[in-house]
C-alpha cells in the first residue's frame, strides 16, 4: 500500500496484480482490469471477495427516461400533467455496491390485548377492561440489501430499497394536512436475475467502490431486521412483553446494482427519481402533490368536522352546533372552488 496526494491510495489487485487506485476509506475495491474485488477487512487482512455477483444492466438512457415519466404519470397524489411538464435536467448511470444478506428471520412474541366486557345486569351492569394474554410467531425470508458505502447523500435514495423504508416522497408544498402518497419498500427477491460479476457488462459505466466490509454489513442487516420485526410485533397487541427475533444467515454476496439517477424540475423545484437499471422499476422517487389530491384530503377533513357538528345539532339538540357545521361546509365549498378556478398544479 502506498500513499498518494488527494487521499488516493494504491493497492495491487490480489488476482492480476494490476495497480488499483482508491479513495481513503474505501475497503471494497474492484479491479478495472480483471473484475476481481479485493477487500481490506482490517490491518493485514486483505482478502478476495469470492461471492461477487451483479444485476446486469438492461435499460438504456432512452428507456430510463420513459420509465421515469411513466412513474410520474401514475398515482392519485401526483400533480396532473407531471409526465408532460417535468423537465428532466440530469440522467446519470452508476453501478453501486451492495452486500446482499440472504437470511431467514423468525420472531416469537408475547403480549397483552386490552379488551372490554360487560358484567352483571340491570342496575349492576357495568363495563370493565381486562388484559388478555396473546402470543404468536412469524418468519420471513430476505435478500437484505446493505448499501456498501458510508455516505448516503452522494447518490440520492440509494438506501431506500431496504424493506420497510420510505421510498416515495410526496412534496406537499405549504399544505398542512399531509396524509397519504408515501409508500414503503416491499420485501422483494433482489437476487432474481443476478449473474456472476462481469466487467464487460458495465463497460463505460461508473463503477463505485465500497467502504463497508462484509462483517459489518451482516451485522447491520441483523440489526435492521430485528428493528423491523419488533415494529411488526408491536402492531399485533396493545402491549408487547416479550419479543425475540433470530436471524439465520445463509450467505452474503457483494452485488453490483446498476442505477439511474434522474433529476427533474417542476415549477422551479428540483426532484429526484432513482431507477433500477436491471428491472427498469422506480426504486424511489420524489414528486409534487397535485391540487386535486390536496382538495380531496382537505374536503374529507372538512366533511368529517362538519358531520360531527351536524350530528350534535340534529341528534343532541344543540342549536349552537349549526354554526361550526356551516363553517366547515363553507370551507369545503370555498376550497373546492379555489382549486377548480385559481390553484395551480
Ligand atoms: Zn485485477
Amino acid at each position: 500500500m502506498s500513499e498518494k496526494l488527494n487521499h488516493t491510495r494504491e493497492i495491487g489487485c490480489e488476482n492480476c496484480g494490476a495497480p488499483l487506485e482508491y479513495m481513503e476509506g474505501e475497503a471494497v475495491i474492484t479491479c478495472g482490469f480483471c473484475g476481481t474485488t479485493t477487500m481490506l477487512a482490517g490491518y493485514d487482512n486483505i482478502v478476495v471477495v469470492r461471492s461477487q455477483r451483479m444485476l446486469p444492466p438492461t435499460v438504456d438512457r432512452g428507456q430510463v427516461e420513459a420509465c421515469a415519466r411513466n412513474w410520474l404519470s401514475r398515482g392519485f397524489f401526483k400533480a396532473g400533467g407531471l409526465k408532460r411538464n417535468a423537465l428532466i435536467t440530469s440522467v446519470e448511470s452508476v453501478v453501486l455496491p451492495y452486500w446482499i444478506v440472504r437470511c431467514s428471520a423468525t420472531t416469537m412474541w408475547r403480549g397483552q390485548k386490552k379488551r372490554t366486557r360487560t358484567t352483571g345486569s340491570g342496575d349492576d351492569k357495568r363495563t370493565e377492561t381486562y388484559w388478555e394474554p396473546v402470543s404468536g410467531k412469524f418468519s420471513e425470508d430476505y435478500t437484505w440489501p446493505v448499501y456498501a458505502r458510508e455516505d448516503r447523500e452522494e447518490f440520492w435514495g440509494v438506501t431506500n430499497l431496504e424493506p420497510g423504508r420510505k421510498c416515495v416522497f410526496p412534496d406537499w408544498g405549504g399544505f398542512v394536512l399531509r396524509v397519504g402518497g408515501s409508500k414503503r419498500s416491499p420485501n422483494v427477491d433482489l437476487l432474481g436475475g443476478a449473474t456472476d460479476f462481469d466487467l464487460d457488462a458495465v463497460k463505460g459505466m461508473r463503477l463505485v467502490n465500497g467502504q463497508i466490509v462484509q462483517e459489518r454489513a451482516e451485522r447491520q442487516a441483523r440489526d435492521r431486521i430485528m428493528e423491523l420485526h419488533a415494529e411488526r410485533a408491536e402492531s399485533k397487541a396493545t402491549r408487547i412483553t416479550d419479543c425475540d427475533t433470530t436471524v439465520d444467515v445463509m450467505g452474503v454476496d457483494l452485488v453490483y446494482l446498476p442505477m439511474w439517477e434522474i433529476e427533474y424540475g417542476y415549477r422551479g423545484k428540483a426532484y429526484h427519481v432513482l431507477v433500477n437499471g436491471h428491472t427498469g422499476e422506480v426504486v424511489s422517487g420524489e414528486a409534487p402533490v397535485g391540487k386535486w389530491a390536496k382538495a380531496v384530503v382537505f374536503d374529507v377533513s372538512m366533511a368529517v368536522g362538519g358531520g360531527i357538528f351536524t350530528l350534535l345539532y340534529a341528534a343532541a339538540d344543540m342549536a349552537w352546533a349549526l354554526w361550526p357545521a356551516l363553517g366547515f361546509g363553507a370551507l369545503l365549498v370555498g376550497y373546492t372552488l379555489w382549486t377548480a378556478f385559481m390553484a395551480r398544479g
